[in-house]
């Protein structure tokens, strides 16, 4: 079997994109879609968090944030969402949803966990983030706007990194373990930006999907007073 055909008979690997999507903007669409270019995916399956372990819960509710991701996605065949999280008060960290997702998915399925590099660095801060490569690979991609102060990988990262780094075509070689990168056009949008923005009255119309524009102001979301 050539390289090629070992590449094509693993054309089940399945892109995993975690957030708050509160809301979801076209920084998150254009990652999915580069994620979809550049790597050996089959699909991305995004998975809207419920109350997220490591931070202050979500602005908007679980329906609305679900209503918005599938505006977002729709009509697109490579793009699934997974509901099974949403609606958990109790924090769910990933290693959790990715030992889900193993379960029933089996071992022998590839597994990407996708990026921005804003998260992809502070992965050392995650519960017991090292259990994340036995789950999935893990696939990162730069995010504008990040401060030369944040300085790069912590030295556990970094080393990570040395051990487990790979070509994003090599991903649908094994199930999990691997840690590769993908282009993206940089995108300087934030969830927290856009709300403020919303709160501001400011344009959005840039960073937003249109559809999920057109729901916000009919649900009258992200106003001043519910910030
Ligand atoms: P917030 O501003 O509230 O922190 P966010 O815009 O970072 O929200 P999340 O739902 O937290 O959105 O992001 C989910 C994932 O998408 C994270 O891995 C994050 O790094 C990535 N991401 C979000 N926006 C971008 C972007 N503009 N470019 C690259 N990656 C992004």
């Amino acid at each position: 079997m050539s390289a090629f055909d070992l590449n094509a008979a693993n054309q089940n690997v399945i892109g995993i994109l975690g957030g708050t999507f509160d809301p979801v903007h076209l920084g998150h669409v254009a990652l999915a879609e580069a994620a979809l270019a550049g790597l050996p995916l089959s699909e991305v399956l995004w998975l809207p968090s419920g109350s997220p372990g490591h931070r202050a819960s979500t602005v908007a509710g679980a329906r609305d944030r679900l209503a918005m991701l599938r505006l977002a996605t729709e009509g697109r065949a490579r793009f699934r969402i997974d509901e099974s999280e949403l609606d958990r008060s109790e924090p769910t960290y990933t290693v959790h949803t990715l030992a889900r997702l193993r379960a029933q998915l089996g071992n022998a399925q590839p597994l990407v966990l996708l990026l921005g590099s804003d998260s992809f660095l502070s992965l050392p801060t995650w519960l017991r983030w090292r259990e994340l490569f036995d789950l999935a690979h893990i696939a990162h991609v730069s995010r504008p706007g990040l401060r030369a102060s944040d300085g790069g990988p912590r030295p556990e990262l970094s080393a990570e990194i040395a051990r487990r780094s790979a070509r994003g075509e090599q991903l649908g070689a094994s199930a999990a373990g691997r840690i590769a990168r993908f282009d993206m056009p940089p995108m300087d949008v934030s969830a927290s930006a856009i709300r403020a923005r919303l709160a501001a009255g400011q344009d959005t119309r840039h960073l937003l999907p249109a559809a999920v524009l057109a729901y916000i102001q009919s649900q009258h979301l992200y106003l001043k007073e519910t910030l």
